[in-house]
């Protein structure tokens, strides 16, 4: 059995998987038993919750007729069974440093395997690109001449995609304006070691409306490539892709409700990422693929006619429900007027919204140590983490808990495989890194641990 701990009458109970929702309930012995053996936090990922979302994309694509590349962006989760799982469900792998490229020809990626979209390329992951011939999202025209020096005299021609800043992104210092783009299509043009093959953008935010603005600003520049006699392949779309945590009217409620008092700072955070997505990230996309873009055609009639294909680097949307973060009670210790704060074993870099002045808005699972529970008067709590900094909280929301969590009870963030998890864990005060796992099912179907590690190829 598990809890959910909530704010009375506006919880955000997280949308779970059925492995994952298993697992708390059914098997929450072996849960306890993981933490026992390999300490708190600890980090289960799930690589087949990130294959049945790429499933999903695919199959959103394929309906609209269109022809796709998906690479997965690798810089949501350290994880390499993930990495694998992209690759092993067809999908190629975004990766943004040297470090990443590495670990993704490790696990077999070749360069068609790969692209960088990344903004801050160094020359040495310039070279390593070239060197396996992975294709390129340049961000400015002074990436574009330091790329040109490092390509070898008679190389054959290198994959390169524009990075397109669309008009309403001019604040962002990523990428390039339309009037940019156009010198540089000119200027690869000239080039025999470049392939230009195609445009590529970025967008924050979650809206599948400002993508079809940015794809109409793209396709003008694909007619001004193909007036230069180039011929580009495809538009990239990037990320954003968006995920659903929680239940959208749940998620609207909570929102519409939110005081001040809910938070132990006395301040509602200024921003939250939306985690009651009114759509799943497939009918985003066949949203998008329906919308229509200039003379009348849909998106997915403009991509079949010019001949494109769509290209992506979704993260936080192939990351679903991939991984779990499981901290332990420590102490539950009295405060003034009635309320706790709960000290776990972990810290707000295990669940880190709190360090971006937010929070992260899934109630948090009790699993309880022992039973049979002792009866106690609902609790309300903050969570702070192992660390003597004050503002070491992972939840400055208060959470009403529905009997008293006792020292050894685990306390489960779920969904926390995108930009979650121990992508900002240390060592702080010399605690260990936690341990992360991949689970997989074992001959009958149960649960069992494998290494998150690179099995070299
Ligand atoms: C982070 C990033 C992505 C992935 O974004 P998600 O919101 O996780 O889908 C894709 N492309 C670029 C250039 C990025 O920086």
């Amino acid at each position: 059995m598990s809890l959910h701990c909530h704010k009375v009458g506006s919880d955000l109970p997280p949308i779970l998987r059925s492995a994952t929702a298993d697992l708390l309930t059914r098997h929450d012995p072996l849960l306890l038993d993981w933490v026992a053996r390999f300490g708190s936090p600890l980090n289960l990922v799930w690589p087949d919750a990130l294959q049945d979302n790429m499933a999903a994309l695919k199959t959103a694509l394929t309906e609209g007729g269109v022809e796709h590349a998906i690479y997965y962006g690798v810089k949501v989760n350290k994880s390499p069974g993930l990495m694998q799982a992209a690759l092993s469900s067809g999908a190629g792998l975004d990766v943004s440093s040297l470090y990443e490229l590495r670990d993704a020809r490790r696990l077999g990626a070749n360069g068609a395997r790969l692209v960088a979209t990344g903004p801050a390329k160094t020359g040495a992951f310039h070279q390593e690109l070239i060197d396996c011939n992975a294709l390129i999202s340049v961000d400015s025209p002074e990436e574009l001449e330091e790329l040109v020096v490092r390509l070898p005299a008679h190389a054959s021609p290198h994959p390169v995609l524009l990075r397109l800043r669309p008009r309403d992104q001019s604040k962002s210092r990523f990428g390039m304006p339309a009037e940019t783009i156009i010198p540089c299509l000119a200027r690869i043009a000239r080039e025999s070691r470049l392939r230009f093959d195609g445009l590529h953008f970025h967008l924050s935010g979650y809206g599948w409306e400002t993508r079809l603005a940015a794809l109409n600003e793209a396709a003008e520049l694909i007619a001004e490539a193909r007036a230069m006699r180039l011929s580009p392949r495809m538009i990239d779309i990037g990320g954003g892709l968006p995920v659903q945590y929680v239940d959208q009217l749940k998620y609207q409620a909570h929102i519409a409700a939110q005081t001040p008092e809910d938070y132990r700072t006395g301040k509602i955070p200024g921003s939250f990422y939306p985690y009651g997505s009114a759509l799943a990230a497939p009918d985003w996309l066949r949203r998008l693929l329906q919308a229509e873009m200039g003379e009348g055609r849909s998106v997915a009639t403009y991509f079949r006619q010019e001949q494109l294909a769509l290209a992506m680097e979704p993260g936080r949307a192939l990351a679903d429900q991939a991984a779990i973060t499981v901290v332990r009670v420590t102490r539950v210790k009295s405060l003034d007027a009635g309320t706790y704060v709960i000290f776990v074993e972990g810290s707000s870099f295990s669940a880190c919204e709190t360090w971006f002045a937010s929070e992260f808005l899934l109630d948090p699972i009790l699993v309880p140590a022992a039973r049979p529970l002792s009866v106690s008067s609902p609790i309300r709590a903050y969570l702070a983490g192992h660390s003597c900094l004050d503002e070491d909280v992972l939840s400055n929301r208060w959470l009403t808990f529905p009997v008293t969590p006792q020292a050894g009870d685990l306390l489960v963030f779920a969904n926390t495989g995108a930009y979650q998890m121990d992508l900002l864990e240390n060592e702080f005060h010399r605690h260990p890194m936690p341990v992360r796992l991949c689970v997989v099912g074992d001959a009958k179907g149960h649960p069992i641990l494998i290494p998150d590690a690179i099995e070299e190829v």
